[in-house]
C-alpha cells in the first residue's frame, strides 16, 4: 500500500471553500483503534457548521472532516479484538473520514448488515440512532401517535418519518419545496405541510385531530421553535435536535408551565457515552432492518474532490436523504 493519500484537509475554519484536497501520510492505527479502507462518507449539517467553526465543539486544526463512515477494515491497531481485516464495518469516527483511509477508535464500529451498500453503511449511524433516540429514547414516542417531524426530506428527516412509520407513528412532515414533501409522502408521511405555509400552525394543530401534536423533532430552531410551542398538545414533547436556521431561539420556561409542557434536547455524541442508550437502539433498530422496513436513504454522491460543493449544497438546502462521498472513486 502508498504511504501517501488524498484528503481533505480543513487549516481555518470558514465557508466550504476552506476545504483542500491534499496528498497526506496514510495514517497508522495506535492501540485500540482500526484503520478503514474509506469506501463511502455521511455528510451531516454538523460537518458543514464544524467546518464553518459553528457547531457545539470548535475542531481542532488542523483537522480532516467526516465523522460517519463505511469502508473495509485494513489494519489494526495494539489490543484490538472482535473485528477482523477485510470485514465490512460502518463507525462513528469523530472525524477524518474525508480521506482514502481514516483510523477510528474500534468502540467506534458500528455493525451493519451484508445487504447494505457502502452508501447505505455511510448513510445510517447519525441519522437513524438520532431519530430512534429523538423518537423513543427520549420523545418515548407511541404506535398510534402523532409526531412532527421538521426537514422531513433531509438526512434525518427521511430517517424519522421512515422510523416513525415503521414503529406505527402517524407522521406530519414539513419541508420547504412540493418536492421535499413528496419525498416525505414516498417514505410513509401521513399528512404533509409546506413549512412557510402562513396557515402551518393551525393546519399542523387540525393534521393531529385538532389538539395538537403530542411529540415534536425541532431541528429548525430559531424563531420557529416559537411555533412548535403553538403546534404541541397539551404535555406535548419537544425534543430539539438542531437549530438549522442558526438563528436564536428563545424560551421563557414560564410558556411551558400553563400546557404541560416538555422541552428536552438531544445530542448524538453525548447518548453515545450511554451504553444502555447505545444498547436500546441497536435492540429497537436491528427488527425493522431485518424486516426491510428501514432502508438508509442516500441522497446525491459526489467525489472527494467535490467535498466543498458537497458542504455548500446542503448549507444552501438543495439536498435531500444523505449527502455521500466516495473517495476511492
Ligand atoms: P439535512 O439533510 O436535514 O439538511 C438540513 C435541512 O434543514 C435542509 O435541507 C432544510 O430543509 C432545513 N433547513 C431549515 N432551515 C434552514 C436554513 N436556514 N438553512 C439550511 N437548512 C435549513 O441535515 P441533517 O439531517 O444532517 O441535519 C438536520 C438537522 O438535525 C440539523 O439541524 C442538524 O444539526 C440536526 N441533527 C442533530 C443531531 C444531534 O445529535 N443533535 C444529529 C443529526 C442531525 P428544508 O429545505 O426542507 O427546510
Amino acid at each position: 500500500m502508498s504511504e501517501k493519500m488524498k484528503a481533505i484537509r480543513v487549516e481555518r475554519t470558514g465557508t466550504p471553500e476552506v476545504m483542500e484536497l491534499r496528498e497526506v501520510d496514510v495514517p497508522q492505527p495506535r492501540p485500540g483503534q482500526v484503520r478503514l479502507k474509506v469506501e463511502a462518507v455521511g455528510i451531516n449539517f454538523a460537518d458543514a457548521l464544524n467546518v464553518g467553526g459553528q457547531y457545539l465543539t470548535a475542531p481542532k486544526l488542523p483537522y480532516t472532516p467526516g465523522m460517519e463512515l463505511a469502508g473495509t477494515v485494513d489494519a489494526l491497531g495494539e489490543g484490538v479484538s472482535g473485528v477482523q481485516v477485510g470485514q465490512r464495518v460502518a463507525a462513528l469516527g469523530g472525524s477524518g473520514g474525508l480521506a482514502e483511509y481514516a483510523v477510528v477508535p474500534a468502540a467506534g464500529l458500528v455493525p451493519v448488515p451484508e445487504s447494505f451498500t457502502p452508501a447505505q453503511a455511510a448513510a445510517f449511524p447519525v441519522s437513524y440512532m438520532t431519530a430512534y433516540h429523538a423518537l423513543k429514547t427520549l420523545g418515548r414516542g407511541e404506535a398510534g401517535e402523532w409526531v412532527l417531524v421538521q426537514a422531513a426530506a433531509g438526512a434525518l428527516g427521511t430517517a424519522s418519518v421512515q422510523l416513525a412509520g415503521a414503529l406505527g407513528m402517524k407522521v406530519i412532515a414539513l419541508a420547504s419545496t412540493d418536492e421535499k414533501l413528496q419525498i416525505a409522502r414516498d417514505l410513509g408521511a401521513d399528512v404533509t405541510i409546506l413549512q412557510d405555509d402562513p396557515e402551518r400552525v393551525q393546519k399542523v394543530r387540525e393534521a393531529a385531530g385538532g389538539s395538537g401534536v403530542p411529540l415534536i423533532l425541532e431541528v429548525v430552531g430559531g424563531t420557529r421553535f416559537g411555533e412548535s410551542l403553538k403546534m404541541a398538545a397539551d404535555r406535548g414533547r419537544i425534543i430539539f435536535i438542531g437549530n438549522a436556521s442558526r438563528e436564536e431561539a428563545t424560551l421563557n420556561p414560564v410558556s411551558l408551565m400553563k400546557r404541560n409542557l416538555t422541552v428536552t434536547g438531544l445530542w448524538l455524541t453525548s447518548l453515545m457515552q450511554d451504553a444502555e442508550a447505545v444498547a436500546a437502539a441497536a435492540q429497537g433498530l436491528t427488527p425493522l432492518i431485518a424486516s426491510g422496513r428501514v432502508v438508509p436513504q442516500v441522497g446525491p454522491t459526489y467525489a472527494l474532490a467535490d467535498s466543498p460543493r458537497a458542504f455548500q449544497d446542503i448549507l444552501d438546502r438543495k439536498t435531500t436523504g444523505k449527502v455521500i462521498i466516495e473517495p476511492q472513486r
